[in-house]
């Protein structure tokens, strides 16, 4: 005999799915909803969801602007233009930056394109497109526009540069290793903690060396060039170090937080 599922039992199940969503995507839980009262019309649950989602994305994409958010490419603009590493990000809703932002990680690609002809510059996650304070998974703090991780630059085992592309297809995760005698200020650290090394990424990712003179350029560049006010850039302390970069805006975010040595962390305040 089969289980049956109660009236009760799903509605927690989908009330459980549309938190994630909203979490992970902001505008996948309202969809979702959307999609349940629209099976009660038509059935085809997935597929109401997957056109509601789609739709809703693409309103995103035009009214996020009127909010004050614009959305970062989802492919390759050319190398004076960030875009985003994966086109998954946009997919995710989570490639929105204020305009001040956006102008400010253009300058940087279009230095590092002059400095380095032909690079490109890539975003990791930014923000959602709607409502100041409403933080993204697993980030603590991208919650209002002003919030943009950017991606590292990598050359492969022969040390060419590999255009656009990074350890792991998320950009995140492919962490650099402190050296014997580089402070570690979180290891004796046993609290609650988004500080994850994603042990179990590890050998999935590619065995590419950090290109130190890019990567050290770009922190340089966001260093030296600072915009609006609070302007912060996280990075562990130790890769600054390494990179020969050394200024006031580079902090340290913490132990809490989750670790900064596979990205950048750039933020300040418009306005
Ligand atoms: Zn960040």
């Amino acid at each position: 005999m089969g289980t049956r599922t109660s009236v009760a039992e799903r509605m927690i199940w989908h009330g459980l799915i549309i938190i994630a969503l909203t979490a992970l995507t902001q505008i996948g839980g309202i969809a979702w909803g959307l999609a349940l009262l629209l099976r009660m019309a038509f059935g085809r649950f997935l597929l109401s969801f997957l056109v509601v989602y789609l739709g809703l994305t693409v309103v995103a994409h035009y009214t996020a602007p009127l909010a004050g958010r614009e959305p970062l490419p989802c492919l390759d603009a050319g190398p004076n233009q960030i875009a985003v590493l994966n086109p998954l990000y946009c997919a995710l809703n989570r490639h929105y930056v204020n305009p001040e932002m956006k102008a400010h990680a253009d300058a940087l690609a279009a230095h590092m394109h002059e400095s380095f002809p032909g690079t490109r510059t890539r975003a990791l996650d930014a923000s959602f497109p709607f409502i100041d304070g409403f933080a993204m998974l697993p980030h603590l703090s991208h919650d209002d526009g002003n919030k943009l991780d950017l991606a590292f630059y990598y050359t492969d085992q022969s040390g060419e540069y590999r255009l656009g592309q990074t350890k792991s297809f998320i950009g995140y995760w492919g962490f650099e290793q402190p050296g014997p005698g580089d402070p570690q200020p979180c290891a004796s650290d046993t609290g609650i903690s988004l500080r994850w090394d994603v042990a179990w990424a590890q050998p999935y990712l590619r065995d590419w060396p950090l290109d130190a003179a890019r990567t050290g350029e770009a922190l340089r560049w966001l260093a030296e060039n600072p915009v609006g006010s609070d302007y912060k850039i996280f990075v562990e302390p130790y890769l600054a170090e390494r990179l020969g970069v050394s200024s006031d805006a580079i902090r340290f975010q913490g132990c809490s937080a989750a670790r900064h040595d596979d990205h950048i962390h750039l933020e300040f305040t418009t306005g």
